[in-house]
């Protein structure tokens, strides 16, 4: 198994977790561009949006609330924006399907 985040899921490579439940887990990026940066990622190895199907959707649906969760937990009543890169056109550095919990300051209108 190659992939980083299915290695973060089994414990063989240490993360700062925030959650856990049966579907997802929740953990702080190694690298965080704002003051929140949370990666919410479903336990089974799903590549991106691309891959999402009527099987699987169930996970996602489950990382949504944990991301509203998350979002009363580390207080980011103001406002936060939700990110899943795809592939290589949209950024996507790591193929494992993950949302991008972002918040923590006035994040501004524009992300691109
Ligand atoms: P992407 O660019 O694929 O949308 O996002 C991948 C994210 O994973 C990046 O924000 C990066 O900082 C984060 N990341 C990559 N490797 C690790 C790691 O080993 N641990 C943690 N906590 N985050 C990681
Ligand atoms: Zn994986």
């Amino acid at each position: 198994m190659s992939c980083i985040f299915c290695k973060i899921i089994a414990n063989e490579i240490p993360s700062e977790r925030v959650y856990e439940d049966d579907k997802v887990i929740a953990f702080k990026d190694i690298n965080p561009a704002t003051p929140v940066h949370i990666l919410v990622i479903p336990k089974v190895h799903i590549e991106g949006v691309h891959e999402i199907d009527s099987e699987n959707s169930h996970y996602v649906a489950r990382a949504f609330e944990v991301i509203r969760t998350l979002a009363e937990e580390f207080h980011l009543e103001k406002g936060y924006r939700v990110i899943t890169n795809v592939k290589e056109y949209g950024g996507q550095s790591v193929p494992h399907l993950h949302f991008h919990l972002l918040g923590g300051k006035n994040l501004g209108e524009k992300i691109i």
